[in-house]
Protein backbone atom coordinates (compact mmCIF):
# COMPACT_ATOMS: atom_id res chain seq x y z
CA UNK A 1 0.00 0.00 0.00
CA UNK A 2 1.25 3.28 -0.81
CA UNK A 3 1.66 5.92 2.07
CA UNK A 4 0.96 9.87 1.39
CA UNK A 5 2.52 11.06 4.11
CA UNK A 6 1.06 14.48 3.64
CA UNK A 7 -2.56 13.44 3.92
CA UNK A 8 -2.41 13.62 7.35
CA UNK A 9 -2.84 16.70 9.73
CA UNK A 10 0.02 17.72 11.43
CA UNK A 11 -0.29 20.38 14.98
CA UNK A 12 0.32 23.39 12.81
CA UNK A 13 -2.55 22.34 10.52
CA UNK A 14 -4.67 21.26 13.49
CA UNK A 15 -4.55 24.48 15.37
CA UNK A 16 -5.20 26.54 11.61
CA UNK A 17 -8.45 24.18 10.97
CA UNK A 18 -9.54 24.57 14.26
CA UNK A 19 -8.86 28.16 14.03
CA UNK A 20 -10.52 28.79 10.68
CA UNK A 21 -13.57 26.97 11.61
CA UNK A 22 -14.19 28.94 15.26
CA UNK A 23 -13.82 25.05 16.52
CA UNK A 24 -12.96 25.75 20.34
CA UNK A 25 -12.50 22.26 22.05
CA UNK A 26 -14.87 21.83 24.77
CA UNK A 27 -14.37 18.83 27.59
CA UNK A 28 -17.78 18.24 27.44
CA UNK A 29 -17.39 16.02 24.57
CA UNK A 30 -14.17 14.82 25.27
CA UNK A 31 -12.12 16.69 22.21
CA UNK A 32 -8.72 16.23 22.32
CA UNK A 33 -7.38 15.89 18.75
CA UNK A 34 -4.69 13.40 17.61
CA UNK A 35 -2.03 15.89 16.30
CA UNK A 36 0.90 13.29 15.62
CA UNK A 37 1.16 11.51 12.44
CA UNK A 38 3.25 8.62 13.83
CA UNK A 39 0.48 7.67 16.52
CA UNK A 40 -2.25 7.53 14.00
CA UNK A 41 -0.47 5.21 11.88
CA UNK A 42 0.22 3.18 14.81
CA UNK A 43 -3.18 2.99 15.73
CA UNK A 44 -4.18 1.79 12.37
CA UNK A 45 -1.55 -0.64 12.20
CA UNK A 46 -2.56 -1.86 15.65
CA UNK A 47 -6.16 -2.48 14.09
CA UNK A 48 -4.90 -5.31 11.86
CA UNK A 49 -7.75 -4.01 9.48
CA UNK A 50 -8.24 -6.32 6.26
CA UNK A 51 -7.22 -4.68 3.35
CA UNK A 52 -10.13 -2.40 2.14
CA UNK A 53 -12.77 -3.47 5.38
CA UNK A 54 -15.64 -1.19 5.90
CA UNK A 55 -14.16 0.57 9.85
CA UNK A 56 -16.85 2.74 11.68
CA UNK A 57 -15.15 5.74 13.19
CA UNK A 58 -17.13 7.13 16.21
CA UNK A 59 -16.04 10.68 17.13
CA UNK A 60 -13.49 11.57 13.58
CA UNK A 61 -13.57 15.31 15.28
CA UNK A 62 -11.46 17.41 12.77
CA UNK A 63 -10.10 13.77 10.90
CA UNK A 64 -6.63 13.19 12.36
CA UNK A 65 -7.51 9.24 12.69
CA UNK A 66 -10.21 9.13 9.73
CA UNK A 67 -7.65 10.36 7.30
CA UNK A 68 -5.16 7.72 8.84
CA UNK A 69 -7.54 5.22 7.74
CA UNK A 70 -8.62 5.94 4.63
CA UNK A 71 -4.91 6.81 3.65
CA UNK A 72 -4.35 3.32 4.47
CA UNK A 73 -7.33 1.98 2.10
CA UNK A 74 -9.97 1.60 4.37
CA UNK A 75 -13.69 2.81 3.59
CA UNK A 76 -14.91 5.07 6.75
CA UNK A 77 -18.22 5.42 8.05
CA UNK A 78 -17.68 8.45 10.75
CA UNK A 79 -20.35 9.19 13.29
CA UNK A 80 -19.69 12.70 15.14
CA UNK A 81 -22.11 14.09 17.64
CA UNK A 82 -20.65 17.75 17.15
CA UNK A 83 -22.59 19.35 13.71
CA UNK A 84 -19.55 22.08 13.31
CA UNK A 85 -17.09 18.99 13.00
CA UNK A 86 -19.57 16.34 11.21
CA UNK A 87 -19.87 19.42 8.34
CA UNK A 88 -16.25 19.94 8.12
CA UNK A 89 -15.14 16.46 7.48
CA UNK A 90 -15.85 15.96 4.13
CA UNK A 91 -14.56 19.19 3.03
CA UNK A 92 -11.03 18.18 4.70
CA UNK A 93 -11.13 14.74 3.53
CA UNK A 94 -11.68 15.82 0.00
CA UNK A 95 -8.71 18.42 -0.08
CA UNK A 96 -6.79 15.60 1.26
CA UNK A 97 -7.44 12.50 -0.25
CA UNK A 98 -9.87 13.22 -2.89
CA UNK A 99 -12.62 10.63 -4.06
CA UNK A 100 -12.01 8.82 -0.53
CA UNK A 101 -14.84 7.03 0.87
CA UNK A 102 -15.99 8.49 3.37
CA UNK A 103 -19.66 8.88 4.77
CA UNK A 104 -20.19 11.38 7.78
CA UNK A 105 -23.15 10.62 9.89
CA UNK A 106 -23.87 13.33 12.57
CA UNK A 107 -25.36 11.63 15.96
CA UNK A 108 -24.72 10.56 19.15
CA UNK A 109 -23.33 7.45 19.11
CA UNK A 110 -25.22 6.65 22.09
CA UNK A 111 -28.74 6.71 20.38
CA UNK A 112 -28.17 6.47 16.74
CA UNK A 113 -30.07 3.74 15.37
CA UNK A 114 -28.82 3.18 11.88
CA UNK A 115 -25.84 3.13 10.06
CA UNK A 116 -25.59 3.66 5.81
CA UNK A 117 -24.24 0.44 4.40
CA UNK A 118 -21.99 -1.59 3.99
CA UNK A 119 -22.31 -2.59 7.67
CA UNK A 120 -18.71 -1.80 9.23
CA UNK A 121 -16.88 -4.60 10.54
CA UNK A 122 -14.24 -3.02 12.48
CA UNK A 123 -13.96 0.37 15.06
CA UNK A 124 -11.69 1.94 15.15
CA UNK A 125 -11.79 5.07 17.54
CA UNK A 126 -9.75 7.99 19.66
CA UNK A 127 -13.36 7.94 21.66
CA UNK A 128 -14.66 10.55 24.35
CA UNK A 129 -13.90 10.02 27.59
CA UNK A 130 -15.96 10.73 29.17
CA UNK A 131 -18.82 8.23 27.74
CA UNK A 132 -15.35 5.69 26.25
CA UNK A 133 -17.33 2.55 27.88
CA UNK A 134 -21.18 3.24 26.98
CA UNK A 135 -20.17 3.74 23.35
CA UNK A 136 -18.16 0.74 22.88
CA UNK A 137 -20.46 -1.65 24.67
CA UNK A 138 -23.28 0.57 22.78
CA UNK A 139 -21.83 -0.09 19.41
CA UNK A 140 -21.47 -4.39 20.52
CA UNK A 141 -24.56 -4.41 20.80
CA UNK A 142 -26.08 -2.17 18.06
CA UNK A 143 -23.76 -2.78 15.47
CA UNK A 144 -23.87 -7.02 15.16
CA UNK A 145 -21.30 -6.76 11.99
CA UNK A 146 -18.49 -5.93 14.27
CA UNK A 147 -16.08 -8.17 14.53
CA UNK A 148 -12.92 -6.29 15.58
CA UNK A 149 -12.58 -3.25 17.89
CA UNK A 150 -9.55 -0.98 18.43
CA UNK A 151 -10.24 1.90 20.43
CA UNK A 152 -8.22 4.70 22.54
CA UNK A 153 -9.44 5.32 25.80
CA UNK A 154 -7.93 6.87 29.27
CA UNK A 155 -5.39 4.19 30.53
CA UNK A 156 -7.24 3.35 33.61
CA UNK A 157 -10.80 2.59 31.32
CA UNK A 158 -8.11 -0.19 28.75
CA UNK A 159 -7.03 -1.47 32.34
CA UNK A 160 -10.51 -2.22 33.40
CA UNK A 161 -12.02 -3.19 30.11
CA UNK A 162 -9.46 -5.57 29.92
CA UNK A 163 -9.32 -7.15 32.96
CA UNK A 164 -9.61 -10.52 34.61
CA UNK A 165 -11.95 -12.28 36.84
CA UNK A 166 -9.57 -11.35 40.04
CA UNK A 167 -7.67 -8.73 39.41
CA UNK A 168 -8.42 -5.05 41.40
CA UNK A 169 -9.39 -3.47 38.17
CA UNK A 170 -12.09 -6.29 37.17
CA UNK A 171 -15.69 -5.20 37.06
CA UNK A 172 -18.48 -4.16 35.34
CA UNK A 173 -16.62 -2.71 31.91
CA UNK A 174 -14.32 -5.81 32.14
CA UNK A 175 -17.59 -8.18 32.89
CA UNK A 176 -19.82 -6.62 29.95
CA UNK A 177 -17.56 -6.24 27.50
CA UNK A 178 -16.31 -9.79 27.92
CA UNK A 179 -20.20 -10.95 26.83
CA UNK A 180 -19.23 -9.67 23.21
CA UNK A 181 -15.67 -10.24 23.04
CA UNK A 182 -12.12 -10.96 24.39
CA UNK A 183 -10.30 -7.87 24.90
CA UNK A 184 -6.52 -6.99 25.07
CA UNK A 185 -5.07 -3.73 26.43
CA UNK A 186 -2.38 -3.19 23.97
CA UNK A 187 0.17 0.46 23.09
CA UNK A 188 0.17 2.98 25.64
CA UNK A 189 -0.41 6.62 24.38
CA UNK A 190 1.30 9.79 25.63
CA UNK A 191 -1.11 12.67 26.29
CA UNK A 192 1.37 14.79 24.33
CA UNK A 193 -0.29 13.32 20.95
CA UNK A 194 -3.13 15.21 21.62
CA UNK A 195 -4.55 19.21 21.32
CA UNK A 196 -5.25 20.10 23.57
CA UNK A 197 -3.58 17.92 26.74
CA UNK A 198 -5.62 16.14 28.68
CA UNK A 199 -4.63 15.62 32.28
CA UNK A 200 -4.28 11.97 31.54
CA UNK A 201 -2.32 8.82 29.60
CA UNK A 202 -4.19 7.09 27.57
CA UNK A 203 -4.03 3.05 25.93
CA UNK A 204 -5.89 1.24 23.24
CA UNK A 205 -8.02 -1.80 23.44
CA UNK A 206 -8.31 -3.87 20.71
CA UNK A 207 -11.28 -6.57 21.31
CA UNK A 208 -12.03 -9.69 19.30
CA UNK A 209 -16.20 -10.59 18.71
CA UNK A 210 -16.93 -13.92 20.04
CA UNK A 211 -19.88 -15.40 20.35
CA UNK A 212 -22.01 -14.66 23.97
CA UNK A 213 -21.86 -17.35 26.39
CA UNK A 214 -24.63 -19.94 26.07
CA UNK A 215 -27.06 -19.31 28.66
CA UNK A 216 -31.19 -18.97 28.86
CA UNK A 217 -31.00 -15.72 30.53
CA UNK A 218 -31.12 -12.58 28.28
CA UNK A 219 -28.14 -10.01 27.97
CA UNK A 220 -30.21 -8.06 30.18
CA UNK A 221 -30.53 -10.47 32.76
CA UNK A 222 -26.80 -10.93 32.64
CA UNK A 223 -26.07 -7.83 32.51
CA UNK A 224 -28.31 -6.84 35.78
CA UNK A 225 -26.59 -9.42 37.79
CA UNK A 226 -23.53 -8.21 36.80
CA UNK A 227 -24.46 -4.78 38.08
CA UNK A 228 -26.04 -5.73 41.52
CA UNK A 229 -22.57 -8.00 41.98
CA UNK A 230 -20.33 -4.95 41.04
CA UNK A 231 -22.57 -2.58 42.92
CA UNK A 232 -22.20 -3.84 46.13
CA UNK A 233 -18.40 -5.07 45.19
CA UNK A 234 -17.34 -5.68 49.08
CA UNK A 235 -20.39 -7.79 50.13
CA UNK A 236 -20.46 -11.68 48.95
CA UNK A 237 -23.06 -12.33 46.34
CA UNK A 238 -24.71 -13.61 48.82
CA UNK A 239 -25.71 -10.32 49.92
CA UNK A 240 -25.17 -8.79 46.69
CA UNK A 241 -27.83 -10.53 44.87
CA UNK A 242 -30.17 -10.88 47.34
CA UNK A 243 -32.44 -7.73 46.39
CA UNK A 244 -32.70 -8.94 42.71
CA UNK A 245 -33.59 -12.54 44.01
CA UNK A 246 -36.01 -11.43 47.02
CA UNK A 247 -34.09 -12.42 50.03
CA UNK A 248 -30.68 -13.86 50.54
CA UNK A 249 -31.78 -17.62 51.01
CA UNK A 250 -33.21 -17.25 47.43
CA UNK A 251 -29.60 -15.82 46.20
CA UNK A 252 -28.28 -18.34 47.85
CA UNK A 253 -30.17 -20.97 46.11
CA UNK A 254 -29.84 -19.25 42.61
CA UNK A 255 -25.64 -19.36 43.47
CA UNK A 256 -25.79 -23.06 44.46
CA UNK A 257 -27.93 -23.93 41.44
CA UNK A 258 -25.40 -22.20 39.37
CA UNK A 259 -22.51 -23.79 41.06
CA UNK A 260 -21.37 -20.59 42.49
CA UNK A 261 -20.19 -20.32 46.23
CA UNK A 262 -22.21 -17.75 47.80
CA UNK A 263 -19.53 -16.66 49.77
CA UNK A 264 -17.56 -15.11 47.01
CA UNK A 265 -17.83 -11.83 46.02
CA UNK A 266 -19.19 -10.91 41.83
CA UNK A 267 -14.92 -10.01 41.43
CA UNK A 268 -13.99 -13.79 41.08
CA UNK A 269 -16.72 -14.43 38.60
CA UNK A 270 -16.12 -14.79 35.07
CA UNK A 271 -18.98 -13.52 32.26
CA UNK A 272 -19.70 -17.45 31.44
CA UNK A 273 -20.50 -17.86 35.81
CA UNK A 274 -22.32 -14.50 35.36
CA UNK A 275 -24.84 -16.20 32.53
CA UNK A 276 -24.99 -19.18 34.62
CA UNK A 277 -25.99 -17.14 37.70
CA UNK A 278 -28.71 -14.93 35.96
CA UNK A 279 -30.09 -18.26 34.50
CA UNK A 280 -30.30 -19.57 38.07
CA UNK A 281 -31.75 -16.54 39.25
CA UNK A 282 -34.49 -16.22 36.85
CA UNK A 283 -35.61 -19.71 37.78
CA UNK A 284 -35.70 -18.50 41.40
CA UNK A 285 -37.50 -15.67 40.63
CA UNK A 286 -39.94 -17.60 38.55
CA UNK A 287 -40.38 -20.23 41.61
CA UNK A 288 -40.99 -17.40 44.12
CA UNK A 289 -43.42 -15.42 41.89
CA UNK A 290 -45.39 -19.00 41.40
CA UNK A 291 -45.47 -18.90 44.98
CA UNK A 292 -47.08 -15.71 45.11
CA UNK A 293 -49.19 -15.85 42.91
CA UNK A 294 -47.10 -13.16 40.57
CA UNK A 295 -46.44 -13.32 37.32
CA UNK A 296 -42.76 -13.97 36.72
CA UNK A 297 -39.81 -11.74 35.43
CA UNK A 298 -40.47 -10.47 31.69
CA UNK A 299 -39.20 -11.66 28.74
CA UNK A 300 -37.09 -9.25 26.89
CA UNK A 301 -36.59 -8.86 22.87
CA UNK A 302 -32.83 -9.14 23.16
CA UNK A 303 -31.05 -7.45 21.33
CA UNK A 304 -31.84 -4.98 18.19
CA UNK A 305 -29.78 -4.60 15.45
CA UNK A 306 -28.49 -1.58 13.48
CA UNK A 307 -29.80 -2.58 9.78
CA UNK A 308 -32.72 -2.16 9.28
CA UNK A 309 -34.42 -0.15 12.01
CA UNK A 310 -35.43 3.36 12.05
CA UNK A 311 -33.11 6.32 10.40
CA UNK A 312 -34.52 8.75 12.84
CA UNK A 313 -30.94 9.58 14.56
CA UNK A 314 -29.74 10.22 11.27
CA UNK A 315 -29.65 13.83 11.07
CA UNK A 316 -26.57 14.20 8.43
CA UNK A 317 -25.15 11.96 5.91
CA UNK A 318 -22.46 13.12 3.46
CA UNK A 319 -20.15 11.33 1.08
CA UNK A 320 -16.85 12.38 0.95
CA UNK A 321 -16.69 10.91 -2.46
CA UNK A 322 -17.35 12.67 -5.46
N1 LIG B 1 -10.84 11.17 16.33
C1 LIG B 1 -10.36 12.52 16.62
C2 LIG B 1 -8.88 12.48 16.89
O1 LIG B 1 -8.38 11.40 17.17
O2 LIG B 1 -8.26 13.54 16.83
C3 LIG B 1 -11.13 13.16 17.78
C4 LIG B 1 -11.20 12.35 19.05
S1 LIG B 1 -11.87 13.23 20.42
C5 LIG B 1 -11.09 12.37 21.76
C6 LIG B 1 -13.54 12.62 20.59
C7 LIG B 1 -14.52 13.00 19.48
O3 LIG B 1 -15.78 12.40 19.77
C8 LIG B 1 -14.82 14.49 19.33
O4 LIG B 1 -14.79 14.83 17.98
C9 LIG B 1 -16.24 14.66 19.90
O5 LIG B 1 -16.95 15.74 19.35
C10 LIG B 1 -16.85 13.32 19.56
N2 LIG B 1 -17.96 12.88 20.42
C11 LIG B 1 -18.12 13.14 21.76
N3 LIG B 1 -19.23 12.52 22.22
C12 LIG B 1 -19.76 11.84 21.17
C13 LIG B 1 -20.90 11.01 21.01
N4 LIG B 1 -21.71 10.73 22.05
N5 LIG B 1 -21.18 10.51 19.79
C14 LIG B 1 -20.36 10.78 18.72
N6 LIG B 1 -19.26 11.56 18.81
C15 LIG B 1 -18.96 12.07 20.02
Amino acid sequence: MTSVPSALLSPAEIRELAGRSGVRPTKQLGQNFVHDAGTVRKIVRAAGLVPGEQVLEIGPGLGSLTLGLLEAGHPVTAVEIDPVLAALLPGTVRERIPHAPLVVVESDALTVTNLPDPQPTALVANLPYNVAVPVLLTMLERVPSLERVTVMVQAEVADRIAAGPGSKTYGVPSAKAAWYAEARRSLNISRSVFWPVPNVDSALVTLTRRTPPATAATREDVFAVVDAAFGQRRKTLRAALAPLCGSPALAESALRAAGVDPGLRGERLDITQFAAVAEAVHAVRDGRAGQDGHAGQEEDAGQVGLAGTDADAITREKGGSS
